[in-house]
Formats: structure tokens, sequence, C-alpha cells
């Protein structure tokens, strides 16, 4: 009997993602095993015309990370959306935008300023920007469209399920697989990974005292980290009260605070909204001008509170002069 064709793909990523697959050790056997990959563009040499050789619906499951921000990257996923069976969004980019949508505070041309002008590295007096289409004596070479805008890949394409995390880990991604090969799957739009907040999963959550008050926020480098105490009783945060849990505490067990690449629990819809909250909450003062001062001892509120989740949170972007 034919295995079922399985294609991994990525957008707007680092690369961990591909590295999930391979950590996955000799669990990959069995999955080469039971499925035929018929694309993979880090690891094996298929073509964008081999995928669109297939019938619509020939894949039975399209795992695509990445978020998406160039004109290509949509091609491709709507690509692989028509070709699949089942879309899963793979990783915190695909997931939610991820470290990627934190571009979103910015647009092309600023974009494009400091990284073809501004930046210190830079040398190009010429102020040579990219271009759609370049003439050339060979004939026109062409350029996919950067957007303005990160999306999250829900944004673009219908996702059946989401696999979150900073990467996904090996457990998760092999249930994933076990249950879409034996079509036990949650319902669609679930997000293949444990209700409960990593709070509720922490090792150190029994330190975190009952009535929690910081009068000062620290920074990981600015303390020696008790590497049995909570965090947030440490004054530093810790964004487990607004994360979903299932990736083994990876960050608390190396003795460093939760960022949320896992994403909001069920019950959240903005990330990084209910973080600030649940913070707001626990500083020690009633006085609005203290208050004042320890907002602004963090250094970068949206890219802290938002590291993994802007382009899919309630802000989706911050507004600019061309957006
Ligand atoms: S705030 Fe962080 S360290 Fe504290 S219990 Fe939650 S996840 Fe653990
Ligand atoms: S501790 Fe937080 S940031 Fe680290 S892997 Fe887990 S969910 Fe992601």
């Amino acid at each position: 009997m034919a295995k079922p064709k399985v294609a991994i793909y990525w957008n707007a990523s680092c690369g961990g993602c591909e590295e999930a697959f391979v950590d996955l050790a000799e669990d990959i056997l069995k999955v080469v095993k039971a499925v035929d990959i018929v694309l993979w563009p880090v690891a094996m040499d298929f073509k964008r015309t081999d995928v669109e050789a297939l019938k619509d619906g020939e894949l039975a499951v399209a795992f695509l990370n990445g978020a998406v921000r160039t004109s290509e990257q949509e091609d491709w996923a709507k690509l692989l959306r028509r070709k699949a069976v089942l879309v899963v969004a793979f990783g915190s980019c695909a997931h939610l935008g991820g470290v990627p949508g934190l571009a979103n505070l910015h647009d092309r041309k600023s974009i494009f300023e400091s990284s073809y002008g501004s930046l210190p590295s830079v040398d190009n007096t010429a102020g040579t920007v990219p271009q759609r289409t370049t003439r050339v004596p060979e004939g026109e070479l062409e350029l996919p469209e950067f957007y303005d805008t990160v999306y999250a890949l829900d944004q673009v394409i219908d996702v059946d399920y989401y696999l979150p995390g900073c990467a996904p880990p090996p457990n998760l991604i092999m249930e994933a697989i076990t249950a879409i090969l034996s079509g036990k799957l949650p319902p669609k739009g679930s997000v293949l990974a444990p209700a409960k907040s990593l709070c509720d999963t922490c090792p150190r959550n029994e330190t975190k005292p009952e009535k929690l008050e910081i009068a000062r926020i620290k920074r990981p480098h600015e303390t020696m980290l008790d590497p049995e105490k909570c965090f947030l009783a440490e004054g530093v945060i810790c964004t487990g009260p607004a994360t979903r849990s299932g990736c083994g505490e990876r960050c608390i067990n190396a003795n460093m605070p939760c960022r949320g690449c896992f994403g909001p629990t069920e019950a959240v819809r903005d990330q990084g909204a209910k973080f600030l909250s649940a913070l707001a909450s626990i500083i020690a003062t009633e006085d609005p001008a203290e208050m004042e001062k320890v907002a602004e001892s963090i250094p970068d509120t949206t890219g802290l509170f938002y590291m993994y989740s802007l382009p899919s949170s309630l802000l989706t972007r911050k507004k600019t002069a061309t957006k």
C-alpha cells in the first residue's frame, strides 16, 4: 500500500524547526518508514514543479514552519494548502509569527533603510536596495515582494493544527505524527500541546509565594539566579503565567526564565496583554510615579511580552507612516 505523502517546508524561519525533525534521532527512521517525504528543501532535492504535479489533496499532511513575510512564502503556503489534506503550523513563527514577527514594529521602508543603509557594517554609498525586477544582459531577474507586515500562517491560509515551540520538542512532534497517522486527532484548530500554563507544570511553582509582590525588576544578568526559586519571586520576568506548557520546562531547567515560545493557553487571546496584566498586579506599589519607574526599568516591553506572538496579537503591528 502506498505510504501517506508528507511535505515539510520553511518560510521566514531560522532553520531551528528543521533541526527539530533531526532531533527526533532514531525515531526519524520510524517516520521515514511510515511516510513518504515528497518535499523537504533543507534535506532533499525536490522542486516546486514536483509539488505542482501532485493532485490537490494528494499530500496527507504539510508541516509548514516560519512566518510569512514575502510573496514567495505566501505562494508556497497557498500551494501546499491546496495539495494537503492537513496543514500543521509547525513552531512559534508559523503558529504566532514568532521572533521574525517583531519586524512588525517597523515597515519595509525603515527595514531597508537600516539593513542596506544605516547599519555600521553596511558600505552602500550607491544606496542600492533590492528591487522586484532587475534587467541584466541575460534577461530580467525577479525577487519576491517583501511585505510591510509579517504574518502568522493562519493569517494567510487555513490551518488545521498547531505544533507550538521554538522549536517544537521531539516528543510533541512524534505524538503529532502518530495522531495524524492513526487518525486520532483532536478538533480542527487545536494546539497539539497540553492546555495547562507553564506555571502549572513548573518545578519551581511551589516556591512562588501566595501573594507575590515585586518592588524592582531585575534582568537575569543583574542577579545570581537561585536554581530552585520561581523567577518572579526573585524579581526576574518570567512569562510562565501566560504561556502554554509542554516544552518540558526547557528554559527553566537551564536556569533561564520563560520567554513564551509556546504561546498563550486556550483561555488567553493575547499573550502579551495577559502577561502585562499579571505583572501589573504584582508590582508592590500603588504610587503611579513608582509604577512608572518600574515600567521604565524594562528596556523593551513589546519585545519581551510579545517576543513570539506580535503578528497574531490584538496589536498585530505598530502603526507607521506607511502602514
Ligand atoms: S513564573 Fe516562571 S519560574 Fe515561576 S512558576 Fe511560573 S514558569 Fe516557573
Ligand atoms: S520555558 Fe518558555 S520560552 Fe523556554 S522553551 Fe518553554 S515555553 Fe519556550
